[in-house]
């Protein structure tokens, strides 16, 4: 069925997840809490760019998602808006 396959494909990225490996609390740090460390994990995900896509998509406001942090995806999403 094509749904399931665009879902398949939307969610490949999923699987060559890094942060599968690492615990929760290490992507959804506690606010004031450095996310360097989870985005250096980020940065050598295969699946990064579809990540960071699927976070904007779903408007996933919480922890860090393809590298880039909350505050960072929001300015990215003015941006956005802001060029129309
Ligand atoms: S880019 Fe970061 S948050 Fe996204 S799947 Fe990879 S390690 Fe996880």
């Amino acid at each position: 069925m094509l749904i399931n396959t665009v879902t398949d494909d939307a969610l490949a990225w999923q699987e060559s997840a890094l942060c599968a490996q690492a615990g929760p609390e290490f992507f959804f740090p506690a606010p004031g809490s450095s996310t360097r460390e989870a985005k250096q994990l980020c940065n050598a995900c295969e699946g990064r760019v579809a990540c960071l896509e699927y976070a904007l998509a779903n408007d996933e406001r919480f922890g860090v998602w393809g590298g880039l942090s909350e505050k960072e995806r929001e300015r990215l999403r003015r941006e956005g808006r802001d060029r129309g």
